[in-house]
């Protein structure tokens, strides 16, 4: 599936219309929702007959198109199941029940054929359209497959997601965390700071949370870019790569590090990581970490470090050698000594 997004550019009245039209899949949603929680037992396909009944019973939710309507039910849904899984999976923290949403921040889901004529109306699966703090923008999912030809490089890697650099690989090169990403954090709070001196209901409370959700945005787009630039960068110039399978919902439970962790956007790069090895056709492994930073890669003694010690220095062969350089070395071994997983379900954290 490939994903394709677009600005809208559209006038005062059109854009009035796809807010209406999101207000509506929101109630949808919340009325979905509110059937799951008021009723034992409700299913997915309850929960799909219902929005009939919602049809019948408001106006406005009939002039939205049936395919829509279901879709928000599909939303409401995979909220309550992702809650489930959670539950059953005994994910520590935050199970992630579902909450109602405000108005205004859900996407619709609906159709733009005309928006899209260059590409074939078959191949196209889903329409969304989201409202970012920045304008509207419209996602058209195509089905294709993405098909890179990949120049062998004779080379193999290993790479040590790390919170000094972002990450280190097994040649010894590092690729570090971007300064801006920090930077537009400052700058993150310093809006929210202005934001709460504001009066509420105000119009310069307005305009500091128009200003704090251009900022949010920004650096989510930055994080996004970042990551799939260096995957993409790491794919193309290798034939096998391998990292290391970090629980990073645990990590991140972890105050001290869950701020360079979020920073440094570690899942969206393996998710990138994975996409690009399969557009490549080469293999991306991820290996279990037990000792990947405590066994020495020149002779497999184990030399206990702690998270501060930076440098893996082997008693037993007087190996010497940067931490994370060291760890990348016992990731690539492991990749190749080993039948590691491949593909997202190694993701899931
Ligand atoms: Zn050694």
């Amino acid at each position: 599936m490939l994903i394709y997004e677009y600005k809208l550019d559209g006038n005062r009245v059109q854009y009035a219309a796809l807010d209406e039209a999101i207000r509506v899949v929101q109630f949808i949603r919340n009325k979905c929702l509110r059937l799951w929680k008021d009723e034992r037992g409700v299913s997915k396909n309850d929960l799909q007959c219902y929005c009939a009944v919602l049809a019948k019973e408001y106006a406005f939710a009939r002039n939205l198109n049936s395919q829509a309507r279901q879709a928000s039910a599909d939303r409401a849904w995979f909220a309550i199941s992702r809650f489930y899984e959670n539950c059953k999976n005994k994910k520590p923290g935050k199970k992630g029940y579902p909450k109602f949403h405000g108005i205004g921040r859900l996407r619709l889901v609906g159709n733009l054929k005309q928006q899209i004529e260059t590409y074939p109306i078959n191949q196209i699966k889903r329409v969304r359209l989201l409202k970012c703090a920045d304008g509207y923008y419209v996602q058209f999912a195509v089905q294709a497959e993405r098909k890179i030809e990949h120049t062998p490089t004779g080379k193999e890697v290993g790479i040590d997601l790390g919170l000094k650099s972002f990450l280190t690989d097994s040649e010894g090169h590092t690729v570090d965390n971007p300064r801006y990403l920090r930077k537009a954090e400052k700058r993150i709070k310093r809006l929210q700071r202005r934001l709460s001196r504001t009066k509420k209901k105000s119009q310069n409370r307005k305009k500091a949370r128009q200003r704090l959700a251009k900022a949010h945005l920004k650096v989510a787009r930055q994080r996004e870019d970042f990551a799939r630039k260096t995957a993409n960068t790491l794919i193309t110039s290798h034939d096998l790569v391998a990292y290391e399978d970090l629980r990073i919902a645990n990590m991140v439970r972890n105050h001290k590090l869950a701020k360079s962790i979020s920073d440094a956007s570690w899942g969206r790069f393996r998710e990138w990581l994975t996409s690009y090895g399969a557009m490549h056709g080469i293999p991306v492994i991820a290996v279990p970490p037990q000792f990947t930073s405590q066994d020495c890669s020149g002779c497999g003694a184990l030399v206990k470090k702690t998270l501060s010690t930076r440098t893996h220095l082997c008693p037993s062969c007087g190996l010497v050698m940067d931490r994370d350089h060291n760890a990348a070395v016992n990731i690539l071994a492991k990749a190749l000594g080993t039948v590691g997983h491949t593909g997202t379900d190694a993701l899931e954290a």
